[in-house]
């Protein structure tokens, strides 16, 4: 099942998408409560809606180095446990929303293509297995990064959190296999990400209990997982695409921002 928000006529609606087809839905699967399954409301065409993100999360946790080859790719050990980060809930963008390019402050913008996992319901010290229970089901992310930011600061906060600079979407996929999905990045149409979540370091049930030991975690907050090697650079006018086999293509275009030469202490 394919859960999603959309708006039509200016109604912000949940929905599921079947084929073509997006059907309004009063259950919230994110309810407490939810059974698992939706009756299905009006329907709308697909091309005739616009896809919101599918979920605002109150936080989104995010695993840095969790696949071996990016670990190489930058030249860092692999890691003995999770390394996490927060990206803001302000930086979420839908499908084919813009990312805005910060160049009053970066001059290194890359695209993370990544599995995102969708917290169903209240998950706090929840253990590996059991954690598939606390898990609604699955998205794209962009973990848009300034790469430039991430080596000057040495935390994350910056590089990681501008506006825009979490696109998630275009649906939340329940029945995924999170332990085996092609998960691929495409730039201006080329292929740059193109491997397996099984090459995860820790998998995503792992992760969902390595982060509920350390915060609750929400219905509706994201834990994206990390990015596999093929990271790289993005410029204003291009157009960047997360595709994970089973839930569908994130696209967004980079647009600039505020002048480099407009000065934040203006
Ligand atoms: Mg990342």
């Amino acid at each position: 099942m394919k859960l999603c928000r959309f708006k039509a006529s200016e109604n912000v609606s949940l929905g599921v998408i079947e084929g073509d087809s997006v059907f309004e839905i009063k259950d919230d699967p994110l309810a407490a409560g939810f059974s698992g399954e939706v009756k299905k409301g009006t329907e709308h065409k697909l091309e005739k809606v616009k896809l919101l993100a599918p979920v605002l999360p109150s936080k989104i946790v995010a695993i840095g180095l969790n696949y071996k080859a990016h670990a190489v790719e930058f030249g860092k050990p692999l890691p003995e446990e999770p390394m996490i980060f927060i990206k803001p809930s302000t930086a979420v963008i839908g499908p084919e929303d813009e990312i805005v390019y910060p160049g009053h402050m970066s001059h290194r913008v890359d695209y993370e293509g990544e599995l995102g996992v969708v917290i169903g319901k209240t998950a706090k010290e929840v253990q590996v297995k059991n954690a598939a229970e606390y898990i609604l089901g699955y998205t794209c992310v962009n973990d848009v990064t300034a790469r430039d930011l991430q080596g000057k600061d040495i935390q994350y906060t910056r590089a990681k959190g501008f506006d825009t600079f979490a696109p998630i979407g275009p649906s939340i996929e329940t029945g995924l296999d999170p332990l085996d999905a092609t998960i691929q990045t495409y730039l201006n149409g080329q292929l740059k990400q193109n491997t397996s979540t099984k090459d995860m370091i820790f998998n995503v049930f792992q992760l969902v209990s390595f982060v509920s030991h350390v915060m609750t975690l929400l219905p509706g907050d994201i834990i994206t997982t990390g990015t596999p090697s093929g990271i790289g650079k993005m410029r204003s006018g291009d157009v960047v695409e997360v595709r994970i086999e089973g839930i569908g293509g994130l696209r967004n275009r980079v647009v600039d921002g505020m002048a480099a030469r407009k000065l934040w202490l203006d």
